[in-house]
């Protein structure tokens, strides 16, 4: 049995006043909701962690390095995201694929990098719009999981992301069927690379202009066990809804 997840991700919007949202948050989520997590800059990880201390909210990095240390200016570590408290990373979203040129194996090697500090990867993926005309998004997907996703991967240090470029913050969503399709087709890529028993345990996340008005219906997918969620997570009176939506899902 997959525990649900409600993963936000803060991206660059945010400075420390936003942390009142987490402290509203917290107060509407219990222990038996589903999963509740929240991937601040990189700034507010530790104060973050410190508000949030003994609530039902996790906290995650947005990214992190391949090197454990280094001269590598800008940078935050595995390492250094741990010691902060969080207990998660995003990896290989979109945006840094597009804006910072990351290719599958440098998400894996991020990956693995991760897991060594004791974090959870939520490696992201997903086809470009252009991708989806043309008929390639399996084979875009396929691709990804193969090159992102390393070979240790279970269900407590990987989660994966399904976030179709062109759904995210745009207001649009693909349809349930097509949702569906992918989710149920990266089960089967990696119940053929893992086996059934790790496949079964890795969850699986949609994200993409989920909204509270869209989410029951997202969540209704039987290989949906969660979702990532920029915008609507910024604010707890609308991810609050998302979480509830998908702990009665
Ligand atoms: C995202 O950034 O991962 C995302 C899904 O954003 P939004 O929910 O705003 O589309």
């Amino acid at each position: 049995m997959r525990r649900k997840l409600a993963a936000g991700n803060w991206k660059m919007n945010v400075t420390a006043g936003a942390l009142s949202e987490l402290v509203e948050l917290a107060k509407q989520v219990n222990p038996g909701d589903a999963e509740t997590l929240i991937c601040p800059p990189s700034p507010l990880l530790y104060l973050a962690c410190e508000k949030l201390r003994g609530t039902a909210i996790a906290i995650g990095a947005q990214d992190c390095h391949a090197e454990p240390s280094g001269a590598f200016t800008g940078d935050i570590s595995a390492p250094m995201v741990a010691d902060t408290g969080a207990t998660y990373v995003i990896l290989g979203h979109s945006e840094r694929r597009d804006l910072h040129a990351e290719k599958d194996a440098d998400v894996a090697a991020k990956t693995r990098a991760a897991w060594g500090a004791g974090l959870t990867a939520i490696i992201c993926i997903g086809e470009s719009g252009a991708d989806r005309e043309a008929d390639k998004t399996l084979d875009i997907i396929a691709t990804q999981l193969q090159g992102s996703v390393p070979d240790a991967a279970t269900g407590e240090n990987t989660v994966i992301a399904y976030e179709p470029i062109w759904a995210i913050g745009t207001g649009k969503t693909p349809t349930l069927d097509q949702i569906i399709e992918v989710h149920d087709f990266i089960r089967a890529r990696l119940i053929e690379r893992f086996g059934q028993q790790t496949a079964d345990a890795i969850r699986l996340l949609y994200g993409g202009s989920v909204k509270p008005d869209n989410a029951a219906e997202i969540f209704t997918a039987e290989n949906v066990d969660g979702a990532l969620v920029g915008g609507a997570s910024l604010k707890a009176a609308d991810f609050a809804p998302i979480i509830k939506a998908l702990t009665q899902a």
